[in-house]
């Protein structure tokens, strides 16, 4: 057996960078308010936010991409000691690398920050009309709103990438963008139903 808690103390001790406590009851909340039944996630790790979401009601599904075989291999382990497998699809790829063909209801970005553009504009064909994308990690730990705290060029490279999604998200027509300070940043992009 495996708890909710156990997959929290492994991601811990060995620095997997899973959801944080309120950025992930955000999401969960926000997915039962609006009964989103499908959910297509970037970046699984070891499967953490998808069973949590998935755990949130029986007549979800939820789509997951992993490009880290060891933490796919994780993942699927701890899918099915949570008997989620048939409600987990968990595929092993760069997402950049694959197409989809499904519609979802929900797409939770929390993959490499410095292609969060290309996901959104990549995975914006397989969003429903209504449907709305979720984006994880736009402090960074701070750092966004104050880089002063670094002198590594990688972060700060880093930094200037998350903060040029943060302006595409404000002027994207398509979407209507509400930022919250939870977790370690979380955007709500809701697909607007006029356009197109
Ligand atoms: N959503 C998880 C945490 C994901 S951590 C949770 O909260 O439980 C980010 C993960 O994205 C890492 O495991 C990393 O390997 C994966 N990743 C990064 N870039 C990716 C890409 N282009 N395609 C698929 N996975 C990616
Ligand atoms: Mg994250």
């Amino acid at each position: 057996m495996v708890s909710i808690l156990d997959l929290e103390k492994y991601a811990k001790e060995n620095n997997i960078p899973i959801m944080q406590k309120d950025g992930i009851e955000f999401l969960t909340q926000y997915i039962k308010k609006n009964k989103i039944k499908n959910i297509l996630e970037i970046g699984s790790a070891i499967g953490y936010s998808a069973i949590k979401m998935a755990l949130v009601d029986d007549s979800i599904k939820v789509t997951t991409i992993e490009r880290d075989p060891l933490r796919y291999d994780i993942a699927v382990s701890n899918i099915n000691k949570f008997n989620l497998n048939e409600r987990i699809n968990i595929i092993l790829d760069d997402a950049l690398n694959i197409e989809l063909n499904d519609k979802y209801d929900l797409i939770f970005i929390d993959a490499a920050k410095s292609q969060y553009i290309k996901f959104f504009l990549k995975f914006d064909k397989n969003l429903n009309k209504g449907g709305v994308i979720v984006t994880d990690n736009l402090s960074f730990h701070g750092l966004v709103e104050d880089d002063s705290k670094t002198n590594n060029r990688n972060t700060k490279q880093l930094v200037k990438k998350i903060r040029k999604y943060i302006e595409f998200l404000k002027e994207n027509k398509g979407y209507d963008t509400t930022f919250y300070k939870l977790g370690d940043g979380v955007a709500v992009s809701i697909k607007s139903t006029n356009i197109n």
